[in-house]
């Protein structure tokens, strides 16, 4: 105990962890401003259905475009905006953005197109709580369809009554929800069967070394199989390569994400990048051009 103390005292005077402290607390003041000060932005990238190499479905990324550092990874502000709360109105103009957005895709793509978004844990809780779904005024007059939701496991774990009529609420509307990280926490298997699911992501972690014969190869097999067995669909994220897009194809994945076929990209470079994977010719969806 003496020493657990003493350790936590000598923390407290350690200059690199006072430094990080600061440094996390000026990232909370500028994130609550970033969203008004118009710093965060959206990208997409396009999820590839193999069997009819089309693309319906894009990720929505987070982007946050700090006026001195320059780009934030998500990586790093969204914990903060979780600790903080800040994801909540943070959530909500993502959602908002994206089904902006929506309609100009579909207005290019097609009205089947879909965007996906990720929602965090305290999200997720925190929209169980609320009679009518955000995602409900967000969508206005489209269809539920036009959106699925991409949640962890860690948030299903309690699997509370208020987690459980959010699901339910999300699926009335048609909303589509996918498993993220598939793979990477303690019980995935067990939300398969607990939740209507209708993807599962399986995680890069899986991908990274996916060659014939390895190991992953088996896990990815066995992810696929089970997944359709129960009647649920399989994205591979993270694929950067022929090979492991390859083994993927060849054990029957529906739908390939990743930096073979595309980055994280602005939205009108979405539309010029499905519009020349499809083979369509086509200006990219805007003003016409000055005489
Ligand atoms: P995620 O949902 O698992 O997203 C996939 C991440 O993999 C993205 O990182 C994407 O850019 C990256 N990625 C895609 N293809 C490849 C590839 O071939 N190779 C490699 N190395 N990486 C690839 P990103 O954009 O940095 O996002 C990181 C995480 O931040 C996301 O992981 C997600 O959990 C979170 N995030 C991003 N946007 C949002 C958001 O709007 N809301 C919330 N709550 N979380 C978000
Ligand atoms: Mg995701
Ligand atoms: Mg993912
Ligand atoms: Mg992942």
């Amino acid at each position: 105990q003496a020493k657990a103390l003493g350790r936590g005292r000598h923390e407290d005077y350690n200059p690199v962890l006072q430094q990080m402290v600061r440094e996390r607390r000026h990232l909370a003041a500028d994130l609550r401003r970033a969203v008004d000060a118009g710093e965060l932005f959206l990208v997409y990238q396009p999820i590839v259905h193999l069997a009819s190499q089309r693309v319906h479905k894009a990720e929505v990324l987070l982007r946050w475009k700090h006026p001195q550092r320059g780009l934030i990874s998500p990586a790093e502000f969204i914990p903060v905006a979780e600790e903080t709360g800040l994801i909540l109105p943070i959530g909500q103009w993502v959602l908002e953005q994206s089904v902006r957005d929506l309609a100009v895709l579909r207005a290019a793509l097609g009205d089947t197109f879909q965007v996906s978004v990720n929602k965090s844990p305290r999200q997720f809780l925190n929209d169980a709580r609320l009679a009518v779904p955000r995602e409900k005024a967000a969508l206005g007059e489209l269809a539920g369809s036009s959106l699925c939701v991409e949640i962890t496991e860690s948030m299903l774990m309690e699997a509370s009554p208020a987690v459980k009529d959010k699901f339910m609420q999300l699926r009335d509307m048609g909303v589509q929800v996918s498993l993220d990280d598939f793979g990477t926490g303690y019980s995935s298997l067990a939300y398969l069967k607990m939740f209507d699911i209708d993807y599962i992501k399986i995680d890069r972690s899986f991908v990274k070394n996916l060659a014939p014969g390895s190991s992953d190869q088996v896990l990815c097999e066995a992810m696929i199989v089970m997944a359709h067995r129960l009647g649920v669909k399989v994205i591979a994220e993270g694929v950067e390569e022929a090979q492991q897009l390859a083994v993927l194809a060849e054990a029957g994945c529906d739908y390939i994400q990743g930096f073979h076929f595309c980055p994280p990209v602005v939205l009108a470079e979405l539309v010029d990048w499905v519009r020349r994977h499809h083979g369509v010719s086509g200006p990219v969806a805007g003003p016409a051009p000055a005489p």
